[in-house]
Parts: structure tokens; C-alpha cells; sequence
């Protein structure tokens, strides 16, 4: 076991938290390791929930769900406790992030973001769900209807390793405000931080019940909680052949899914944009979060006529990049997630060549670098979007640059992918940014920004993208029931069978 660094400690141990109480390891049962990517010790041991460990999870869920107070409270006192979640884990902000980069190796300034975000999340989904109504209609003379929204269910909650404290808040908080219970099962790689923040919800006051955590493996915990009959529906963050494993065991019994998916997304760089800011913007689209990013700007289209000098420009940052220990303040990139995550990425450097790229930079494992899954900062030219590294999402400090002549041309490659998260331009025309944004099939495209999330907008994939958004009225419309209720303002003559 890796020996603490500071002042805080890993838990020796990780394990499920069920009705709001850590279970205990018995004897048996599967450990794995829970791996510091960026020295490669381990630091703790997940132990595994089986199926039977995940029964009782769904089932204290389902409790909750169907006899206690959360589904049955006023919103006003439901976003109470939310709001002191949000200000609990604020408070534990710094030992929240140190866990997230225990588990994840991502930056620490990074993290610290992704540590707001989360506890943003809890009080603006708060806030969407005390403000929501109802419909009525009076239009048929002599009754009534309304149209009420209620809580869904029980839901199977399933994150991935790359944000796990900004992406499980997501789903945890689109879930719980508006009155559901869950199980939520964060990647087996990167169980630390998630657990605690899970652990402080009850501390702020959450009842017990309404947020379970169970970990392990997706193939043994994962299954298990999407095949359990209990379960309502499923919120999904992940890569996409396991979107699609998911959907097809929940579509076995017409459970809902609202899924999260990869991306190959066209970040398309004009001849007219400020090159400068275009320049930041595309190095941060691909190197952020070490590369492993849903809505990175991975393909990088480029007016043919910039072409060279803004290859030459991204190549000489790229390689100024400051590689080094998560932990400290200035370090902008830090290793891949884990060692097969490593060697899959550096996988794509030789299938880059044998398609006939060019290697502009990097494609080996850091060597500057004794120790953790560092890879360099990693661009390459391709002949065509045909190739595989346009095509398939490599989640990766890896850019793929192609060329394009006009917006037509950039638009036609864009959407030429299996994949429609999201979409920069950089232009200073208004036509281009116009066109881009109607014509590419994305669910998001910035206009001269790298990623700025609004929380209050829907977010989401088109295509293999994803299924549903999150977003104000989107969780609200994917986490609520429609009930229907009609009333007779004048007695109706009534059909007398019988009579
Ligand atoms: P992954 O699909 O391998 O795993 C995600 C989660 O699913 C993990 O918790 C895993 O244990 C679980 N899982 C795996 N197989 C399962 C199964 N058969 N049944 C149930 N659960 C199962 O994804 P990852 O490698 O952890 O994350 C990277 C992927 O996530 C990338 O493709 C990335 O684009 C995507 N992602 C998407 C978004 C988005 O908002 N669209 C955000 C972040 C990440």
C-alpha cells in the first residue's frame, strides 16, 4: 500500500455504501487494486459487490423510493438538504480533489474545477426542481385537467473514469432532485473521491436510502444493477459499445435510458479566425483532463491555406507542455488513467502510420517521465477522415489534424462520423458560424470558445453520441412521470349499464 504523502490518507479499503452505512469486506469476495496512475502504487483495495451486495443496494433504494420521506417532501425542504450538500462539499473541497487526482492522475488545477462543478450541480438541479409545473387544460367545457410531474423511480446510475466527481454529481443530482432514489456505480478505477462525496451527502443531511453506492466492475456490478427488476430506469456516462451493452439488457424490460456518450468531434479552424485565441482554443480542446475527454476537440480541421503555420505553431506548444506530478499547481498534464488505457492510446500511433498519417509530434510514452502512464503530447495529419484515427474516439492526448478548402467542405467532414457530441468553430464571419452551427449534427457547438458548459441548456450526443440531454428541462423530462389527472366541473351524464 502506497504510504500517504501528506497529511491525508486514501481509505485502506473501499467498498459499498447501502441505507447511508459503509459495508463492511467479509471474508472472500473479489478485491482489485485502486491504482495512483502517476507512480503507479497502489493505493487502496475496492472490494467488489456481487450480485447479491447489489440486490440489497436497489433494494434500500427502492425503499427509500417507495416508503420514505424523500420521493414525499416539499421541494422547498428537498433542495434544503441539497443546498447543504453543495455547501458541505465545498467545504471538503480540497480533500475531495486530492482523492479525485489519487485514482485519476488529472491535474490538480484541473480537478479543482471539476470539484466546483459537482457542487454546482446540486444546487442548480435544486433550483430547476423547485420551479417546476404543471400544465392545465380547460379547453373541454365542464372539466378539469392537470398535469402533474412526479418522481420516476429507482435509477441504476453508471460513471466513467475520466471526471468521476463532475460526472456522477451529474447524474446523482439530475436524479435525486426531482424525488428519486439510486445506486450509483462509479468506474472501478476511480472510486475515491466519488465514494466520500457520496459519504458527505449523508452527512448534510440526505436520508438514507435515496444515494447507494456500490463498486466494482462493470461486467459483474454494472450488469447486475441494470438487470435488477427493482430498477426504474438507467443513467448511463461511458464510451459507447458499453452504451449500447446497457441499452440492449435495459431495453429487455423496457427500462428508460438516458446515455451519455463518446465523441470524434470536428473542432474547424478558418482562415478568417483570430489565430491566436484558435491556437489556445485547440490545444485546450485536445489536452485538457490529459486528453480523456467526451467533448475533446479531437479532429482538428484546418483551412488549407493556415494549414502549416498553424501546424507549426500547435506542434512547438504542444511539446512545451508541462508533463509532471498531478499534485503540483503548474503542472498542466499528467498521465493516462491506466496502464491498458496507455497502451491503447499509443496503439493509435502505429495505426496512424500504417493508414498513411503523418507523425507531427510525440506518439511514445514520456520518457521524461520514470515512472506513470505518461504519453506525450501526440499530434498527426491524416490523408483522409476515412482513416481510423477520424473515425474511432481515441481518448487520448492525441489531436488528428486534416485540411479543408471552404466551410462546406469542413461541415461535409464534420459530419461525416459516426460519433455528434459537439463542435467548435473559430471564424470571424457570422455566415460561417451560422452555417456550422445549423448545418453540423452535433447536440453542442461554441463559436469561438473552447468548452463552456451552461448548465441550463440540454447537453448531449447525436447520433452514437448519446440517447436524451441533461439540462433544465431535459432531466426534468427524462426524471419525472407525466400524470395525467381529470375532474368533472359539471356532473357528466354517465352511461347506465344495467339500469
Ligand atoms: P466505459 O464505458 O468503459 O465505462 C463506464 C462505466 O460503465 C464504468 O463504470 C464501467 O465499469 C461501466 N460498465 C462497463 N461495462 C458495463 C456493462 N456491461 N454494464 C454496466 N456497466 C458497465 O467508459 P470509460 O472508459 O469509463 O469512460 C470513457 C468513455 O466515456 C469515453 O468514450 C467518453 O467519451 C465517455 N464519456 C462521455 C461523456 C458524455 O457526457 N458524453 C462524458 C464523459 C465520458
Amino acid at each position: 500500500m502506497r504510504p500517504a504523502t501528506s497529511s491525508r490518507r486514501v481509505p485502506e479499503r473501499i467498498t459499498s455504501l447501502i441505507d447511508g452505512t459503509q459495508v463492511a469486506a467479509g471474508p472472500g469476495g473479489h478485491d482489485m487494486p485502486v491504482v495512483y496512475p502517476y507512480d503507479e502504487t497502489t493505493v487502496s483495495l475496492l472490494r467488489e459487490a456481487d450480485a447479491a451486495e447489489v440486490g440489497r443496494a436497489v433494494q434500500s433504494a427502492r425503499n427509500a423510493f417507495d416508503h420514505g420521506p424523500w420521493p414525499r417532501m416539499d421541494a422547498a425542504d428537498r433542495s434544503r438538504i441539497l443546498f447543504a450538500i453543495r455547501d458541505l462539499l465545498l467545504a471538503n473541497a480540497e480533500e475531495l480533489a486530492w482523492l479525485e487526482v489519487m485514482n485519476t492522475g488529472i491535474p490538480i488545477s484541473h480537478v479543482r474545477g471539476h470539484v466546483q462543478r459537482m457542487a454546482r450541480n446540486f444546487s442548480f438541479f435544486a433550483e430547476v426542481a423547485n420551479t417546476l409545473s404543471g400544465e392545465v387544460y380547460t379547453q373541454s367545457k365542464g372539466w378539469l385537467t392537470y398535469v402533474t410531474r412526479e418522481p420516476k423511480g429507482v435509477a441504476a446510475l453508471i460513471a466513467p473514469w475520466n471526471a468521476p466527481l463532475a460526472l456522477s454529481s451529474m447524474r446523482i443530482a439530475t436524479c435525486i432532485a426531482f424525488g428519486n432514489t439510486c445506486v450509483l456505480k462509479p468506474s472501478e478505477y476511480t472510486p475515491l473521491a466519488v465514494t466520500r462525496m457520496v459519504e458527505l451527502c449523508h452527512e448534510a443531511g440526505l436520508p438514507p436510502g435515496v444515494v447507494n453506492v456500490v463498486n466494482g466492475r462493470g461486467t459483474v456490478t454494472g450488469t447486475a444493477m441494470v438487470a435488477n427488476p427493482l430498477i426504474d430506469m438507467v443513467g448511463f456516462t461511458g464510451g459507447t459499445h458499453t452504451g449500447r451493452a446497457i441499452m440492449s439488457a435495459a431495453g429487455a424490460q423496457l427500462k428508460p435510458c438516458i446515455l451519455e456518450l463518446g465523441g470524434k468531434s470536428a473542432n474547424i479552424i478558418c482562415a478568417d479566425a483570430d489565430l491566436d485565441r484558435a491556437l489556445d482554443g485547440a490545444l485546450a480542446g485536445i489536452f485538457s483532463n490529459n486528453g480523456q475527454q467526451c467533448l475533446a476537440g479531437s479532429r482538428i480541421l484546418l483551412d488549407r491555406r493556415i494549414a502549416d503555420e498553424f501546424i507549426a505553431r500547435f506542434v512547438e506548444r504542444a511539446q512545451r507542455i508541462r508533463m509532471g506530478d498531478p499534485l503540483e499547481a503548474s503542472t498542466e498534464m499528467g498521465p493516462l488513467a491506466f496502464r491498458e488505457h496507455l497502451d491503447r492510446v499509443l496503439g493509435y500511433v502505429d495505426v496512424a502510420t500504417s493508414e498513411g498519417a503523418r507523425l507531427l509530434t510525440g506518439g511514445r510514452r514520456a520518457t521524461s517521465m520514470p515512472q506513470g502512464y505518461f504519453m506525450e503530447p501526440t499530434a498527426v495529419l491524416a490523408g483522409s477522415n476515412r482513416a481510423r484515427v477520424c473515425q474511432e474516439e481515441i481518448f487520448g492526448p492525441f489531436a488528428t489534424f486534416l485540411t479543408f478548402d471552404g466551410v462546406d467542405e469542413a461541415i461535409a467532414v464534420a459530419n461525416d462520423s459516426p460519433f455528434g457530441l459537439v463542435c467548435y468553430v473559430w471564424t470571424s464571419s457570422l455566415d460561417a458560424a451560422m452555417r456550422v452551427s445549423r448545418d453540423v449534427r452535433a447536440g453542442t457547438v461554441w463559436v469561438n470558445t473552447p468548452m463552456m458548459r451552461e448548465l441550463r441548456a440540454p447537453f448531449g450526443g447525436y447520433k452514437q453520441s448519446g440517447i436524451g440531454r441533461d439540462g433544465a428541462t431535459s432531466s426534468a423530462e427524462f426524471f419525472t412521470e407525466l400524470k395525467t389527472t381529470t375532474i368533472p366541473i359539471d356532473t357528466p351524464t354517465l352511461p347506465r349499464f344495467g339500469a
